[in-house]
């Protein structure tokens, strides 16, 4: 390639408040468009299943609804990024720092964003959402008690598995973590919004609504970058 052309490929950052839905469609964009759904609190989840010493250090500020602090995150997900050229961030950046750390690598790769995705949803919303998720945490699928039960309580259609309460899904813990995207997450939107890349996305609507509505905002983004 030659200065200023850069690779093809889908290259998205999911951006929203915890439970705006962000997991759901990046699991089917990932299955319809060939790029690599990367989850950090996924992630995270599974270095904490598995006692590695970056899943020890996270534990307490993700059971406290707090964000794990960036270098860590940083360092974790350049390792995660490395070797992809299409792939869903859902999940990070979630503070300028990390989103100043991930512009320097993917300049530093030649893989720039095609779109930054904001969620938008009210707040009683969030909060409906994420105490009634349900999760696979083997595989990060979820399903909603109300609006998308398992067939089966308590087992995952697809696998088999069983299907967990989030502990950060508790009541008490999502309004710590509704405070930390206020405080600390939020600014990605005038962030994002200054770079030219953000989209924004009506989550409110039913699923394959807003799966839609994200595919005809990559197309018209791809169509203007390239
Ligand atoms: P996030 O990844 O942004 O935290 P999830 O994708 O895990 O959010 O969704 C949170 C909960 O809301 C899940 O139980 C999911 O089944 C449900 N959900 C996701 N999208 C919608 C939607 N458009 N309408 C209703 N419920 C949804
Ligand atoms: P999530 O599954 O995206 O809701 O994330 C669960 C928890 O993991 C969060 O409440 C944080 O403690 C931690 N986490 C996930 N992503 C990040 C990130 N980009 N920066 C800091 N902490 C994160």
């Amino acid at each position: 390639m030659t200065p200023g052309e850069h690779a093809p490929g889908v290259r998205l950052v999911f951006l929203g408040p915890p439970g705006a839905g962000k997991g759901t469609q990046a699991q089917v964009l990932a299955g319809t468009s060939g790029a690599v759904q990367i989850a950090t609190g996924d992630i995270l989840r599974r270095h904490r299943r598995d006692r590695t010493p970056l899943g020890l250090e996270a534990q307490s500020f993700m059971d406290a609804g707090k964000l794990v602090p960036d270098d860590l995150i940083v360092r974790m997900m350049e390792a995660e990024i490395a070797g992809h050229d299409s792939f869903i961030l859902d999940g990070f950046p979630r503070t300028v720092p990390q989103a100043e750390a991930l512009d320097a690598l993917l300049a530093r790769l030649g893989l720039p964003l095609v779109a930054v995705v904001l969620f938008e949803t009210d707040r009683a919303e969030l909060m409906a959402r994420l105490t009634g998720r349900l999760t696979n945490e083997r595989t990060g699928r979820t399903y909603h008690v109300v609006t998308d039960p398992p067939k089966v309580a308590g087992v995952d259609d697809d696998d088999g598995g069983p299907l967990v309460t989030r502990p950060d899904d508790r009541p008490e813990t999502v309004a710590k973590r509704l405070v930390e995207y206020d405080s600390l997450t939020a600014a990605l939107v005038p962030y994002y919004g200054a770079h030219g890349l953000l989209v924004r996305i009506d989550a409110m609507q039913a699923v394959p609504t807003v799966t839609a509505a994200i595919e005809g905002a990559v197309r018209r983004r791809e169509a203007h970058v390239s």
